[in-house]
């Protein structure tokens, strides 16, 4: 029969979504898994769309011979293996399968979480060596215990109606969702001091981001109650491993059970020398019915874009016609590091967020503009599995209204997107335009008017503005080895003081211990280090 589009399935799928796919009519498909490189060039001009796992690699060359290719789907979360920027060039839609692991891998949460009450591991190893000595392996009741779930999304709730049923006590840390429809799950709210000073074991379910990476440190360890035992199903790199450690062989913490690692596999870790520590390789979301659900979502997604049903879970935005990519572009940079700024210098709990277009930029389509500003702004905090589409869900779940308007008319600047975030206390404002209809500026914070470029390392200073902030900033950057690139700064008087708002691009980040150096230094209201 004469297909109208060719589907490649590069990895191995499982038989419910190969089924979705062979059954439609219009899709011919042909499975051909593990090849390499030039194998892939070799076949690629004549598939529509291809359907791959995490090891199917899809570099640029590939995508530039891939001339039919109109959908990448990833059954799965990361997308780290298919060349993004290639692919958007050319109009592919990527898409991925977020919701299909969720409760396999609340499934292993609860099963690392018995596991370490009841030893399992080392029990099941003593009785395989001929032992019986019952009394070296007294476990501890769940019931009663206090779990403190970090990170309310998905995983973290499914986990928390798991952990209801077994009569603990659930206290919930997650700063950037609306809990007042939640709270039928029979959880209490809580800031994170008082989770750590809490509870009996913590659970990780947040993604991996700049602000969360090490959150699990030598200082919240010292916070966590003593004898608390730590489950991370989530990402490795959320926990200070050398500090976890310290913390199990001074007694401090009883145990940890570890799905994930900084780096995978493990190798020669020192956690994994400790009895106290129990491990899985990456477990969470390996079990048949995880690998088939996101086999068969990625098989319906995949079927839906090409007959043109509908796009879910893009990871990128290429539905546009090139020319019109090509213009939008910049203004999608520009919108998104927008976003991403708020989330990064002002974080918390958003309540609204008033977009304004100003000027020529009025003249597009201004939908995935404003999409690409709540991409940005949900990114550092949802991580990865933020997309384009998804985004005015994940809005409108964390109780976020997003608004937009426009004017033709010029303000401060001939042309602009302005963003203005409402917070429980407070409301924050930036601006942005483009210089030389390219190059993504930021020209307000707030009150302070500035210059300054969103790309790559930024570090934001709030002063007094006094002489010497910045040759004294200068000097502590300089000593420490980052290297300025940029700098901007405005300023605003208020009474009988002035204040600065700068803001230095820098070569490379700017560590903890030196952003803590400047945060010290007495103009210095206050700093933060930001990354695009
Ligand atoms: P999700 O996006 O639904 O939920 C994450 C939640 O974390 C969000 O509600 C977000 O508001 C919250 N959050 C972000 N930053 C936070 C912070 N600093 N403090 C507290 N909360 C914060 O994601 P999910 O699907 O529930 O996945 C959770 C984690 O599990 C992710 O890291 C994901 O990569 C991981 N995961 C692991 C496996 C595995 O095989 N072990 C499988 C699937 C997912």
């Amino acid at each position: 029969m004469k297909t109208n589009y060719k589907v490649l399935v590069s990895d191995p799928l499982g038989n419910g979504g190969l089924s979705i796919l062979k059954k439609e009519p219009r899709i011919g498909v042909d499975v051909k898994t593990g090849l390499g490189e030039s194998e892939l060039k070799e076949i690629v001009a004549k598939y529509d769309a291809i359907v791959v796992r995490s090891s199917t690699h899809l570099t640029k060359e590939i995508i530039q011979k891939a001339k039919r290719l109109k959908v990448i789907g990833r059954a799965g979360v990361g997308v780290d293996n298919v060349d993004l920027e290639a692919a958007t060039k050319q109009g592919v839609i990527v898409m991925n399968t977020p919701e299909g692991n969720t409760i396999s891998t609340s499934e292993h949460t609860m099963s690392l979480l018995l596991a370490l009450a009841r030893n399992i591991p080392q029990a099941h190893a003593h009785v395989r060596e001929g032992e019986w000595k019952r009394s070296k392996f007294i476990g501890t009741e769940l019931h009663g215990k206090v779990l403190g779930v970090i990170g309310f999304g998905r995983i973290g709730r499914e986990v928390a109606m798991r952990a209801n049923a077994f009569g603990m006590r659930v206290l919930a840390y997650d700063p950037f969702i609306a809990k007042e429809n939640l709270r039928q799950l029979g959880v209490e709210f809580t800031d994170l001091d008082s989770l750590l000073k809490a509870a009996d074991f913590v659970t990780l379910h947040v993604p991996l981001t700049d602000a969360t990476q090490n959150m699990i440190n030598e200082k919240i360890l010292r916070i966590m109650k003593r004898g608390v035992s730590i489950i991370n199903c989530a990402r490795g790199g959320l926990v200070d491993e050398e500090a976890l450690y310290q913390a199990i062989k001074s007694g401090h913490v009883r145990g940890a059970a570890l799905d994930v690692f900084e780096k995978e596999p493990p190798g020669k870790n020192a956690l994994l020398q400790l009895d106290q520590v129990i491990a899985t390789p990456h477990l969470g979301a390996a079990t048949q019915e995880a690998q088939e659900s996101v086999g068969i979502s990625v098989a319906q997604q995949v079927i839906d874009a090409l007959l043109e049903r509908g796009i879910r879970n893009a990871v990128n935005l290429p539905s546009l016609d090139f020319e019109t990519m090509r213009l939008l572009k910049p203004w999608l940079t520009l919108a998104e590091r927008i976003g991403s700024m708020h989330a990064q210098l002002f974080g918390g709990s958003f309540r609204k967020v008033s977009i304004r277009y100003g000027g020529e930029v009025t003249s597009f389509n201004l939908a995935p503009l404003t999409l690409a500003v709540v991409k940005g702004l949900l990114t550092p905090i949802c991580g990865e599995t933020v997309n384009y589409v998804n985004a005015p869900a994940l809005a409108r779940e964390r109780g976020i209204v997003v608004n937009e308007s426009k004017t033709t008319q010029a303000e401060e600047f001939t042309t602009f997107i302005s963003v203005q975030v409402t917070m429980d206390h407070q409301k924050n404002l930036i601006v942005g335009t483009l210089f030389g209809n390219q190059d993504p500026r930021v020209v307000r914070i707030n009150e302070f008017f500035l210059d300054a470029t969103p790309k790559g390392f930024v570090l934001v200073i709030h002063n007094e503005d006094k002489p010497g902030v910045v040759g004294g900033v200068g000097t502590i950057l300089g000593k420490n080895k980052v290297n300025i690139a940029e700098m901007t700064l405005g300023r605003v008087t208020k009474g009988k003081k002035t204040f600065a708002m700068t803001v230095i691009n820098t070569d490379q980040t700017v560590p903890a211990k030196v952003l803590k150096e400047l945060k010290a230094f007495r103009p210095i209201i206050d700093a933060k280090v930001i990354k695009f």
